[in-house]
């Protein structure tokens, strides 16, 4: 792999940033950064099973939505520097935790100096590798991961352009999205889930359904029941939607008739789906990310 990190074109963003000198728009430098690292609970079962998933949450995003709930870590850049040895060291304290999998959640942005630590301990850390992530991944970014990605996270936010262009400024988002998920199914191959509902391998495909968009959820919804089969990918329909002040964002929370009639859609196209508890959609779906598990001891 060659990434000149005098001039960032990892992500579509392709901002041309020094992260020798500086930061690109994503937020990131030269070292790998991270927020916290720790057991979840709260990932879709087949993920989190009943030891959780050792997620890693990378700081700073290339994408950064208007309404992103975690938005301390993702805009506003917080947590630690840390070099490739910790990085290792985090994913087999992690292993010792018992967890299912390890989780890598906006990891985008330093893919070159986390893909040598991961193909060296690929398989001596014997879990699979998740990779949680926006949808908005270049085919440069895929390439690298072919192989060492077991199992692929990604959203899929928005499927107009203007609505894309609105809430993070990337009005090629569903072009590159759903380049990126077909290209993610076609690494992975058809899921795969262990005799205890484990998924052990494939994609699952998460949606966040936001105030207002319900049309917008609909078509992303038609879209991948034309392009993938029931038994190629898992959907996630999520609720969770939580204002957060932003002037650019729906101010309200989501009506159960804007849920439900995504979640009847997604079952009609004959899906295995999750579906969040509207009534449980506040806050505490929002890990607390006080640099957990990062720093050593
Ligand atoms: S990964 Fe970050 S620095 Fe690199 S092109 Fe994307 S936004 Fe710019």
């Amino acid at each position: 792999m060659i990434y000149d990190n005098t001039r960032c074109t990892l992500c579509p963003r392709r901002c041309m940033a020094n992260r020798v000198t500086g930061r690109g728009r994503c937020g990131a430098g030269n070292l790998i950064k991270i927020a916290a690292a720790m057991p979840h609970m709260w990932e879709e079962p087949c993920i989190s099973g009943d030891k959780g998933s050792g997620v890693i949450f990378f700081s700073g995003c290339q994408l950064g939505c208007v309404f992103c709930q975690n938005r301390d870590i993702s805009i506003l850049n917080y947590g630690k520097e840390i070099d490739s040895e910790r990085f290792a060291e985090i994913c087999f304290e992690l292993r010792e935790k018992e967890v299912h999998n390890i989780s890598l959640v906006s990891a985008d942005q330093y893919l070159p100096y986390i893909l040598p630590v991961l193909v060296s301990i690929k398989s001596t850390l014997g879990l699979p590798i998740v990779y949680n992530c926006s949808g908005y991944q270049s085919a440069e970014t895929l390439s690298m991961l072919c192989g060492i990605a077991d199992i692929y996270l990604p959203d899929i936010k928005f499927f107009s352009p203007e609505l894309s262009r609105k809430y993070t400024c990337a009005e090629d988002y569903f072009e590159v999205a759903s380049r990126a998920v077909s290209e993610m199914v076609r690494q992975t191959g058809k899921y795969r889930l262990d005799e205890k509902g484990i998924m052990k391998s494939g994609t699952l495909v998460r949606h966040l359904v936001i105030p207002e968009c319900r049309k917008d959820s609909l078509e992303i919804v038609r879209w991948l029941s034309e392009t993938f089969s029931p038994e190629d990918i898992i959907l996630s329909v999520m609720s969770q939607y939580t204002p957060t002040g932003s002037v650019q964002a729906p101010a309200r929370r989501l009506t159960s008739f804007e849920y439900e009639s995504v979640c009847k859609a997604v079952r009609e196209a004959g899906f295995r789906g999750y579906f969040q508890d509207i009534s449980g959609a506040d806050a505490s779906y929002i890990p607390d990310f006080h640099l957990q598990g990062v720093t050593k001891g």
